[in-house]
């Protein structure tokens, strides 16, 4: 059977992997290795010019990493994945992939903290602009374009806000101008399909829901190999102009017998040999150990989230709730369009009495842990205002949808009425 009969259920346990050849082990080993020995010397030479694929050595390729990296292409629709050390390093990489000094990409102002530092000042300071725009407005995206322009970036569900990205508007404005779509999809693995709308590069951080068990940091970059780079004319050096730390290798003809992998082949072939945020071995297996119940485990994760969600718009002590489910308008149609069987696992909370409310109830959780993170099996709570965006101006957290009384729910896979207990009993003491 191809993995494009198998169902989600299916692939986050088989893709990838059937059995070791030689142990026969059912389970995905850990290859907890540095190198691998070489045949002969011919052989070696081969897998250093890329004239056979093989393993050379760790930093930039390993047979775990490669079950998790076959394992999360398949689930996403995409043609070939590359694992690494965060969700950071994977978005760094995919920008690097196609912007050097002097480019700059149009980013969605909707973005997770650390994210946003990176953009903002990181590659800044590597002569890469960032132009921030309203994601409100698809056509914003247009407006910012030129051409020294290589990509477009978004979340799929960014919070505080969870308005859920036009996918499809931007998408088709890039393909129309030339530029690929970068979404994370950190915060909705499974119920929404980028690739379907679209994007042409997907990302995540693995940290959160694709491990679920909240023991491993890690990040992917998953190739649509849906863009044509080789039509743009001068717009992607990176891939279409001989390489000079790889012989004068030009990405787009090297691999073409192999498929349209030339962005995550060169991303791993270069980038990730020279910056080295490789993802270790045991971390790609632990996050294998999540993955193989992530389907399972994001029904629970929206179930439980629509009954926090209801139980919050009936408390008088909330002042507002934020939810993609109850929104109004616009966000309303573009969560129905992109999200499909739930609507995740994060909830925002704005309590009546604002900043002294928002700390006493955080203080009073006793089940939901207050930590900075998303996306565990556990409920968590945080309070964005002074943690996970306090590196940010006033203005820029007021563009980022942060008030000072806003709490954000990460809803886990706990009994819903636990959940909801702990969550009234903490309101009480408001
Ligand atoms: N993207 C999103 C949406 C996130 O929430 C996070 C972390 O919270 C990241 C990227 C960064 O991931 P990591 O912490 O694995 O580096």
């Amino acid at each position: 059977m191809s993995d494009k009969q198998l169902h989600p259920e299916t692939l986050a346990l088989h893709a990838g992997y059937r059995n070791d050849p030689t142990a026969k082990s059912v389970a995905v080993p850990i290859h907890q290795t540095t190198s691998y020995q070489f045949d002969s010397a011919e052989h070696a030479a081969n897998l250093f010019a890329l004239k056979e694929f093989g393993n050379i050595y760790t930093r930039i390729m390993n047979p775990t990493n490669d079950v998790l990296e076959q394992r999360l292409a398949a689930l996403e629709g995409g043609v070939a994945a590359l694992c690494v050390s965060s969700g950071q390093s994977a978005a760094t990489l995919a920008i690097l992939n196609l912007c050097s000094a002097g480019d700059n990409f149009v980013t969605s102002t909707d973005l997770y903290g650390g994210t946003w530092n990176l953009f903002a000042n990181t590659f800044k300071q590597m002569g890469i602009e960032a132009r921030f725009v309203d994601p409100a407005d698809p056509e914003s995206f247009r407006a910012a374009t030129d051409e020294k322009t290589r990509l477009y970036f978004a979340e799929t569900l960014p919070n505080p806000k969870l308005n859920v990205f036009p996918i499809k508007e931007v998408a088709d404005i890039g393909r129309e101008l030339g530029v690929p779509l970068i979404v994370d999809n950190t915060a909705a693995p499974l119920i929404c399909r980028p690739f379907d709308h679209g994007a042409a590069v997907v990302m995540y951080s693995t940290t959160k829901y694709i491990a679920g068990h909240g023991t491993s940091v890690g990040g992917v970059i998953i190739d649509g190999g849906n863009f044509d780079w080789e039509a743009q004319g001068d717009r992607f050096p990176t891939l279409n102009k001989p390489d000079a730390s790889y012989h004068g290798a030009v990405w787009t003809e090297a691999v073409k017998p192999l498929g349209p992998i030339a962005y995550i082949i060169r991303a791993r072939v270069t980038l990730l040999r020279d910056i080295g945020s490789a993802s270790s071995p045991f971390n790609a297996w632990q996050i294998i150990q999540g993955l193989e119940t992530l389907p399972l485990r994001m029904r629970q994760h929206c179930e439980n989230a629509e009954k926090v969600v209801a139980f919050l718009q009936s408390h008088d002590k909330v002042a507002s709730v934020t939810y993609p489910s109850v929104q109004e308008g616009e966000a309303k149609r573009r969560a129905e369009t992109y999200l499909k069987g739930g609507n995740g696992g994060l909830v925002g909370v704005e309590l009546a009495g604002g900043l002294e409310a928002g700390r006493t109830f955080i203080d009073s959780l006793e089940l939901l842990y207050h930590v900075a993170n998303i996306g565990d099996a556990r409920s968590l709570a945080i309070h964005p205002a002074s943690t996970t965006h306090s590196q940010m101006t006033p203005e820029e957290q007021a563009a980022a949808g942060v008030s000072a009384g806003y709490v954000r729910l990460s809803i886990g896979i706990e009994h819903a009425d636990d959940i909801i207990a702990d969550i009234e009993q903490a309101l009480a003491k408001v």
